[in-house]
């Protein structure tokens, strides 16, 4: 586990869907360059995690916090725009568009002082070499794989210092999935932290430092090695 500062700081967060209580006192923090799995049964609460983080549900924390910046009073684009890039488990591909296109909209300028260089068009095809070659292709002429990559590629173009991936493997077929896994562990030898909702280990076995076990909206300490 890294040493460094925590970049993500969460500290006793719930959480809420209209009067559901969803979330019950999660606390949990990811380290610059560390990568960080939440797995858990469906239904317990992975998805609304991130969302939390993002402020894409109704939550409370004793704190909240990325870079030392209290996120709970801050609207979402504003929050995206610290620098924390975010997949949902509903990718939003637009179909008629192109694979560039697509990753164009995903553009945002480097935050200023942020010390990290904003990523190119090219440096993105260049760690997914499959996007490269099919940058003129619709997006509804795509597999699910490749969508799924499209999007990881679009919220890495936004310049993150944090990415959260819901289910980023989810219909992926193996290979791509391992190459999926080459592409994060590139990005996380960049600095970049990852905060992974994921059941398929071949993700994020040789990726993630830590794997946090969520039920019923509460975390049960460290998840059960996957078998060898
Ligand atoms: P999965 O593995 O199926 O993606 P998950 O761990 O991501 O599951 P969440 O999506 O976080 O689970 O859902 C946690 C709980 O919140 C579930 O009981 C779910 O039914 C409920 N829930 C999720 N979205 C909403 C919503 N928009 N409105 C009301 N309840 C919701
Ligand atoms: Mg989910």
């Amino acid at each position: 586990m890294s040493t460094l500062a925590p970049l993500l700081e969460m500290e006793g967060l719930d959480a809420w869907y209209g009067e559901a209580k969803i979330l019950f006192g999660l606390s949990l923090q990811v380290a610059p360059g560390e990568a960080v799995a939440l797995v858990g049964r469906n239904g317990a609460g992975k998805s609304t995690t991130l969302k939390a983080i993002i402020g894409l549900v109704r939550r409370r924390a004793r704190r909240l916090s990325f870079g030392g910046t209290d996120l709970i009073p801050l609207p979402t684009h504003a929050i995206a725009r610290l620098g924390i890039g975010y997949v949902p488990e509903d990718r939003r591909i637009f179909t008629e568009l192109t694979v560039r296109e697509n990753l164009d909209l995903g553009r945002r300028p480097p935050r200023p002082g942020a010390g990290r260089a904003a990523w190119t068009l090219e440096a993105v095809f260049e760690l997914f070499p499959q996007l490269g070659d099919m940058r003129e292709r619709r997006g509804g002429q795509m597999s699910g794989g490749e969508q799924q990559m499209l999007a990881v590629a679009r919220a890495l173009i936004g310049n993150p210092a944090l990415l959260l991936l819901d289910e980023p493997s989810e219909g992926v077929a193996p290979i791509v999935v391992e190459q999926m896994g080459r592409a994060l562990a590139r990005l996380k030898a960049t600095g970049l932290s990852l905060l992974i909702c994921e059941e398929n280990s071949d993700l994020c076995a040789g990726l993630c430092d830590r794997v946090l076990r969520i039920e019923q909206g509460e975390l049960r300490g460290p998840a059960p090695a996957p078998p060898p």
